[in-house]
């Protein structure tokens, strides 16, 4: 089996988790396989292997397990965006829209530094919104988003439309 093939087939599909009518995408087999955690890893960094990503901000929670694993093998940094109220420092805040309402995600003030190249991870990218959001927060300390890297691509929920132009963007896989 391929790469592609052996990380989609240990992607396992829980429905209706955590509520009715989500199809969640659970990662944790492939993590626990240490020949897949290694595929996936290199896979993730392959396209900017040499881009001079300074840093790679991880988007919470499971943002933060593959994203700190691609930053090692960059040679980057490593940069937590959390839920509001959840980092200790003096933090930024960009907001983005759900169904019904908005949420808050946050970043310590000084974790970039004007002009640094920055790389957006998350696991899944399913409406988008986080990952705009988490493009505003980068933006606002004078940061360069050089790409996104995603594990996992819900395409039917489109995500990638709200992603500003002009931004490198990757997934492994779709779903
Ligand atoms: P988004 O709708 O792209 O803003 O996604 C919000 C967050 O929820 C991201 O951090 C995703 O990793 C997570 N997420 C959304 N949908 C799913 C899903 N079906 N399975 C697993 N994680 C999800």
């Amino acid at each position: 089996m391929g790469a592609a093939r052996s990380l989609q087939a240990a992607i396992r599909t829980i429905p209706d988790f955590p509520e009715p009518g989500i199809q969640f995408k659970d990662i944790t087999p492939l993590l626990a396989d240490p020949v897949l955690l290694e595929a996936a890893v290199g896979c993730l960094a392959e396209p900017y292997v040499g881009q001079g990503i300074d840093k790679v901000v991880g988007i919470e929670s499971r943002g933060f397990i593959l994203g700190s694993m691609l930053a090692l093998r960059l040679g980057a940094g490593f940069v937590p965006v959390r839920k509001k109220g959840k980092l200790p420092h003096k933090t930024i805040r960009a907001a983005y829209g759900l169904e019904y309402g908005s949420d808050v995600i946050e970043m310590h003030v000084d974790a970039l530094t004007l002009g640094e190249r920055v790389l957006i991870h998350d696991d899944v990218i399913a409406t988008g919104g986080t990952a705009a959001a988490c493009f505003d927060l980068v933006s606002q300390v004078g940061a360069t988003v050089v790409g996104y890297s995603f594990l996992i691509e819900l395409s039917l929920l489109n995500g990638r439309v709200k992603l500003p132009d002009g931004v490198a963007f990757n997934a492994l896989l779709e779903a």
